[in-house]
């Protein structure tokens, strides 16, 4: 079985054939470091992470480039309210949107390019697309120039040639200030934009041989594309909403300056909604990782949830589904704790094991294999542990070979869901910490013993005993343990 993704631009599944002699280059659009992602954006950039460890599951080596837009107009606007620079605002963004990455365990990227720092790359390319004719300047302002472009529109499907001369659809569309910028046709965009004091204030201008000013939004991604992945790049993603018009701009942009293809898979996410709703703040239903969080939820959980339907079908976020993926984590978690601690003997009778991990695998790659299908992963999953379970049941030793071939599969599916091993990080992190307090309680207690204080000993036996913790004098000493339904930490001392 290969790999087949579902590209936009071809409206159908295409099988994946990587270039021989270089990575497999995908570029992800990344966020607007302006306020914290909600995890509609990160349905989107948990899916990158699947893709972009399913890709590295099969073998291939892949160069993953993920951009921030550092410079924008309401970075610009934020910025001049507090009165600070771009930067002031941008960093702790990017900061902050790093640390939800790392909490949902997204595999990094190879390179985070920001705009900021490619000034030079996207000046460039206005300048290539200028002398070749597909742009030209107003007033310090670059515009691309569609009717030079006759593919334009061929990834999202629009057809502007009914919209010449004013109709002003495609600006529509892109809900840019149609009349704050004269344009030669109202269908065209800009890739560079004349600076304001306002920009000025904030170290929002950058000079050009045209005037100093700052990129459009879609110029960012085709230069900084191009500038770590080269003029074509394998894969290109992003939300359902970049298709038009970002992503067919970044189509002209990049053809028209390279005459080469720019993009050989263009893989869009169908939105997330949050109960039944398109997410918007009027609504309130806009959650950050932070706000999730907060109210108690695991980041395993919600990377769990945003993986449970297939990329480009409804996924609606509710609590109740929260809850769900947390019972569904639940039950990984046991099993793989189970598996790993099952009396494992030389000689023990075949329990299953090895035949339900090999076809676990086999269905689990049968499901990525189409188009990520993730649905069909995890169940390919869920039945494994069910009959893994079942063997455990049957069998009171099992043999090495099996128990290694089970404790493999499990470890191998992880490496893609990238769930079980970051619950159990969440758990065991959590317990850590936990374990050191009642370590230090424990000390405590013995010292008060030692001087004969046995009303404070029984103070802290009663402290641990109020969080769950059961305290047992043993001959061999004070050993500890959580109560039922408490994690299953416990020591000897
Ligand atoms: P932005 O910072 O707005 O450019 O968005 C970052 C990424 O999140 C883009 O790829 C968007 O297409 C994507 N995105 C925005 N809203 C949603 C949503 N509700 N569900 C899934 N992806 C989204
Ligand atoms: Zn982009």
């Amino acid at each position: 079985m290969a790999l087949k993704l579902h590209d936009t631009l071809s409206r159908s599944l295409r099988a994946f054939t990587p270039r021989a002699g270089r990575p497999v280059g995908v570029y992800a659009c990344g966020p607007t470091v302006y306020l914290p992602p909600h995890i509609g954006n990160f349905r989107t950039f948990v899916f990158n992470d699947l893709l972009h460890r399913y890709l590295e599951w099969q073998g291939h080596e892949v160069r993953f480039v993920m951009n921030l837009t550092d410079v924008e107009d309401k970075i610009i606007d934020g910025a001049r309210q507090r009165g600070v620079d771009i930067t002031a605002v941008t960093a702790p963004q990017t900061e902050a949107f790093f640390a939800d990455l790392r909490a949902l365990g997204v595999r990094p990227a190879d390179v985070y390019p920001r705009a900021t720092e490619h000034m030079d790359a996207m000046v460039g390319l206005v300048e290539r697309l200028i002398e070749k004719d597909h742009a030209y300047e107003r007033d310090g302002s670059v515009y691309f120039d569609i009717a030079s472009f006759p593919a334009y529109g061929r990834l999202a499907r629009v057809d502007l040639s009914q919209t010449r001369a004013g109709a002003g659809l495609a600006d529509r569309a892109r809900g840019i200030d149609a009349d704050e910028y004269e344009k030669a046709d109202a269908r065209d965009f800009a890739l560079w934009k004349a600076a304001r004091d306002a920009d000025r204030e904030v170290g929002a201008a950058w000079p050009t041989p045209w005037g100093e000013g700052r990129p459009g939004w879609h110029i960012e991604c085709s230069a900084m594309s191009m500038a770590e992945l080269g003029e074509t790049v394998d894969i290109h993603t992003g939300g359902e909403d970049l298709i038009f018009p970002h992503h067919e701009d970044e189509i002209a942009q990049s053809e028209a300056a390279t005459g080469q293809p720019f993009v050989r898979y263009w893989l869009h996410v169908k939105h997330l909604k949050v109960n039944g709703e398109k997410m918007s703040k009027s609504k309130g239903n806009v959650f950050t990782i932070a706000d999730l969080v907060a109210r108690g939820h695991a980041p395993s959980a919600i990377r769990y949830l945003l993986l449970m339907a297939h990329y480009r079908s409804e996924l609606n976020f509710t609590f109740a589904g929260l809850e769900d993926a947390r019972g569904a984590l639940r039950r990984l978690l046991d099993f793989s704790r189970r598996l790993e601690a099952a009396p494992v003997a030389e000689g023990a009778a075949e329990v299953g094991l090895a035949a339900a991990a090999a076809v676990a695998l086999e269905t689990f790659a049968r499901g990525l294999d189409d188009d990520l299908n993730t649905p069909v992963a995890l169940r390919a999953l869920f039945d494994f542990v069910r009959e893994a379970n079942a063997a455990l049941d049957r069998a009171d030793e099992v043999p090495p070979a099996e128990h290694r071939a089970a404790l493999d599969a499990l470890t191998s599916m992880d490496d893609v869901l990238g769930i079980v091993a970051l619950a159990r990080a969440e758990e065991e992190g959590v317990d850590q910490e936990f374990a050191a307090w009642v370590e230090e309680r424990l000390d405590a207690r013995r010292d008060a013993r030692a001087r004969r204080d046995f009303a404070a000993a029984d103070a802290i036996r009663s402290e641990l005993g109020a969080r769950g913790v059961v305290v047992e004098d043993t001959l061999q000493g004070v050993r500890w343990h959580r109560e039922r339904g408490t994690a299953d930490v416990a020591s000897n001392r």
